[in-house]
């Protein structure tokens, strides 16, 4: 564990070195990491409390999550995809998956029951072990995923950038303290709205390959990047090749969000699902719904939960902001 004093106060996880020890479990924390863990998990309050209470102001409903479906994220094409192992397991004669994302389960209930929801989904994602390195990767870890009926990719970009410059805003003015005794309160500066849109296309003839690297070193803000190559459900014009999504990156860290408007077209779904040799028959309810008509337009997102708070506390290691560290390799009692 890296001396609290070591924590950046520009930047976030995203800069661990990869030399520095793994977060330890709390009964290994010294009498210091125990006191950094403590104004953690007051951060980590004051986020949960702040996020949930905007989106129910904003006339969202919480839905409880799933560990165990059928259908599940199917994570995949990505070119970030990067799981070593899928949890399926028989259960009454049936295979059922461990969640991957609810990207399936907010589809399904944005289109046949709440029009504007939202849900705190555990997801385990079972990391290649290099990845433990990465600073930003554990293998569960928190979505707050939402979903909004008949929303346009910029209306879920708006509510983003509200609900995050109300946060930052709440965090300097109610947890000056905590934030200073982590050496964040300067580096945590109000965020400006709304925050700069690039296609990816175009942040790959700037950068090249690196343009994940380079965007997060480079910007002094927040930044949407659109029109990224991914999953099934989400929107692409196939005429055009452009894909209507986005992903947030927080300066000097990285990733903390993605979404997009959705896929509802049977015929586009099953075009692509062939495209991209992902079997039809695990998402037979989401198929047979879009065939039927009552699969309904979309756009919604997910935020990482560790990942804005591993950020706004400036964590060495994405894991330190867990209470029970889930690092990629590493197995610990609880
Ligand atoms: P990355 O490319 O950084 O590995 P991803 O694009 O594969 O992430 P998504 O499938 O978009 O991840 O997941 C939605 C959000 O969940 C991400 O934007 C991120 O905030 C969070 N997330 C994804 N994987 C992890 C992980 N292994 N540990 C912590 N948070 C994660
Ligand atoms: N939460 C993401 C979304 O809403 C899906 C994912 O986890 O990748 O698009
Ligand atoms: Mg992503």
């Amino acid at each position: 564990m890296k001396d609290p004093e070591g924590a950046s106060d520009e930047g976030g996880g995203k800069a661990f070195s990869g030399d520095a020890e793994l977060p330890l479990p709390l009964e290994r924390l010294s009498e210091g990491e125990i006191e950094r863990k403590r104004c953690i998990v007051r951060i980590t309050t004051y986020v949960m409390r702040d996020l949930t209470s905007t989106f129910l102001r904003s006339g969202f409903e919480w839905m409880l999550p799933v560990v165990l479906s059928k259908s599940t994220d199917p994570l995949w094409p990505d070119p970030g995809a990067s799981i070593e192992k899928r949890i399926e397991v028989e259960i009454y004669d049936e295979t059922v998956r461990a969640t991957l994302s609810m990207i399936i389960h907010k589809m399904v209930a944005c289109s046949l029951t709440q029009p504007r929801l939202f849900l705190l989904s555990p997801n385990i994602r079972i990391e290649r072990r290099d990845r433990a390195t990465s600073g930003v990767h554990i293998y569960e870890f928190t979505q707050l995923d939402f979903e909004v009926r008949d929303a346009t990719s910029e209306d879920i970009r708006i509510l983003v950038e509200g609900a995050l410059h109300g946060l930052i805003d709440g965090l300097r003015r109610d947890m000056r303290e905590e934030l200073t005794s982590l050496s964040r309160y300067d580096g945590l500066r109000p965020l400006r709205v709304p925050f700069e849109v690039y296609d990816k296309e175009e942040l790959e003839d700037k950068y090249g390959d690196e343009w994940e690297s380079q965007l997060a070193a480079e910007s002094r803000d927040p930044v949407w990047v659109t029109n990224i190559p991914r999953e099934f459900y989400d929107y692409e014009d196939l005429e055009k090749g452009k894909w209507d999504n986005y992903d947030l990156f927080l300066p000097g860290f990285g990733e903390v969000l993605s979404g997009a408007r959705r896929e509802w077209d049977y015929t586009a779904m099953v075009r692509k699902m062939e495209r991209d040799g992902v079997p039809p028959e695990n998402y037979r309810l989401l198929l047979k719904l879009a065939r039927e008509g009552r699969l309904k337009p979309s756009a919604g997102a997910g935020i990482g939960l560790e990942r804005l708070i591993s950020w706004i506390v400036g964590a060495q290691h994405i894991a330190e902001v867990q209470p029970f560290p889930k690092i990629p390799g590493t197995i610990y009692d609880l």
